[in-house]
């Protein structure tokens, strides 16, 4: 059913606009421009924080911190549980709120809510089984008992691309842990963090637990939080760039970072390889939010006995997606986040054809309004285009042949990135041996997506440190303390 105009204002004009800080929603000097990346115009004004008013935030995290550490377990993850129930029943409204402000279409975007708000379901029952442990020293006579405790209050700065998700996968944690936070969301989609402080705050999260701070100005207003020696933890997703500058500043006060940084996936097609299923998980991981996810599919590495095959099956499917604002009926690829973003996949795909590739289907972007870029494949990329090093960061396809597993495996690790790689073969042997064979933090085998709460997810190399969801996910907002006892 198409989404009325009535539907857009109610949805818009329900969202605090705010900065949230202690409890109170409070207004700002300036505000930022939210827009609409289908149309280029603005649809909200959200507050713009000064660096002053990043360290309230911080000074309400840190005056919530020990009631809310010592809240018992079960009372925190009956917060996240009502606000599981609550994001759950507004899905509908959610997505559209996260369609409006970052373009996804809303069948994506009712399918991040179900995936967002999963994580509070997840920490919700994690909460209550936080523990430690009891020995007898090997020499005998001491005992040695481990318990766990909130590392303090976190700051949690989150990218434009997955605005609930990323949002929930770091305060679900931190509230189940007992840590109080200040999340920072990405200027381009402020309006997604602060529905979900509202959420939170109506599932009875006492005041201070969760500060929201939205900001022009990211740098300025977050570098006096992280080197304030009150913060103990942060927790970023982002780019690989702005990270490594975040775990500098990281360094002065030791703080426990959690880093879920760039990618460069490799999507491996073998010969052996069923090559339907191997389209289809292409289609997931290339085209899942509109090629804008960390987790894209950057380099599809086939076979050369099945490339042609392949490439002209995945050129067929993705030609023949509907192009589209994702707020209208059947869009399956929206605009890409900014204008920024289409010029970038634009210099990308005219690097790679100029170094010899061949454009199968689309190849050239379409002119506004709005940030449009078509599903495109290209084929015959050498590994001399910019594709192969660089994060496409849209729904772009490059298609680079290899002819041996440890050819395959080398194209596949020639990376400074390692968060996530896709492999696709019938042969369990060779999917296991490729599985370890592989410099990611996860690999999907026969599989084009990997996301999941009840999963660690993370990267090694320059994707970054730590690992969000499963049961290693709470242990980043956790420290382990030690107590010696002579008997
Ligand atoms: P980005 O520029 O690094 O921005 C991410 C966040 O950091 C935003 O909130 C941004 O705020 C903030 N930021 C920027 N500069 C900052 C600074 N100097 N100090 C503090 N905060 C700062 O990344 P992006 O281009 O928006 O997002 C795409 C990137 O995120 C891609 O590289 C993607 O791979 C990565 N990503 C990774 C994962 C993962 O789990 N590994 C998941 C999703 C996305 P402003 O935008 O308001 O400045």
């Amino acid at each position: 059913m198409a989404v009325t105009d009535e539907t857009v204002s109610r949805v818009l004009n329900a969202v605090p606009q705010g900065l949230l800080i202690g409890g109170k929603w409070i207004g700002t000097e300036h505000t930022i421009d939210v827009e609409n990346p289908a149309t280029g115009q603005t649809i909200a004004q959200v507050a713009d924080a000064t660096p002053e008013q990043g360290i309230e935030a911080l000074d309400a995290a840190v005056a919530a911190a020990d009631d809310w550490a010592a809240t018992d377990p079960r009372a925190r993850g009956e917060v996240l549980r009502k606000a599981f129930e609550l994001l759950t029943e507004r899905a509908e409204d959610i997505a559209l709120l996260m369609t409006l402000e970052m373009g996804k279409p809303l069948a994506e975007a009712r399918g991040e809510v179900t995936y967002g708000a999963e994580f509070f379901r997840w920490f919700s029952e994690e909460a209550v089984r936080i523990a430690g442990r009891y020995s007898v020293a090997p020499s005998g006579g001491t005992r040695l008992l481990t318990m766990k405790q909130p590392v303090g209050p976190v700051y949690a700065i989150t990218p434009w691309n997955f605005p609930l998700a990323m949002g929930t996968r770091k305060l679900g944690p931190a509230i189940a842990a007992g840590c109080t936070a200040i999340i920072k969301p990405a200027a381009q989609t402020p309006l997604t963090t602060l529905a979900l402080a509202a959420v939170l705050i109506e599932a009875g999260l006492p005041d201070g637990v969760v500060n929201v701070i939205t900001t022009s100005h990211s740098g300025a207003v977050s570098e006096p939080i992280i080197r304030d020696p009150r913060l103990r933890k942060l927790t970023f997703t982002g780019s690989t760039p702005v990270g490594r500058r975040l775990i500098e500043q990281s360094a002065q006060n030791v703080l426990k970072t959690s880093m879920e940084l760039g990618g460069n996936a490799p999507f491996l097609v073998f010969a052996d390889a069923d090559l339907d299923k191997a389209v289809e998980g292409a289609m997931l991981a290339k085209m899942r939010n509109i090629g804008e996810a960390c987790t894209a599919a950057n380099r599809l590495l086939v076979h050369s006995s099945v490339a042609q095959e392949f490439a002209g099956k995945l050129a067929e499917r993705m030609g023949a997606m509907t192009i589209g604002p994702g707020i209208e009926d059947g869009v399956q690829v929206g605009p890409l986040v900014d204008a920024a973003a289409v010029d970038k996949v634009t210099e990308l795909v005219t690097d790679a054809v100029d170094r010899g590739a061949t454009v199968l289907t689309g190849g050239t972007a379409i002119d506004g309004p709005g940030h449009f870029y078509p599903p495109t494949v290209l084929t015959g990329v050498g590994t001399d285009a910019r594709v192969f090093t660089e994060e496409i960061f849209g729904p772009v396809a490059p298609i680079i042949t290899f002819d041996t597993d440890d050819e395959g495996i080398a194209k596949a690790n020639d990376t400074e990135y390692g968060l996530v790689a896709y492999a696709f073969t019938e042969n369990l042997t060779r999917a296991l041996t490729v599985a370890e064979r592989l410099q990611t933090g996860m690999v999907g085998i026969n599989q084009g997506i990997v996301s999941n709460p009840a999963a660690p997810f993370g990267g090694v190399k320059s994707s970054g440190l730590g690992r969000e969801g499963g049961a290693e996910g709470i242990e980043e907002y956790l420290e382990t303390k030690y107590v010696g006892i002579k008997l």
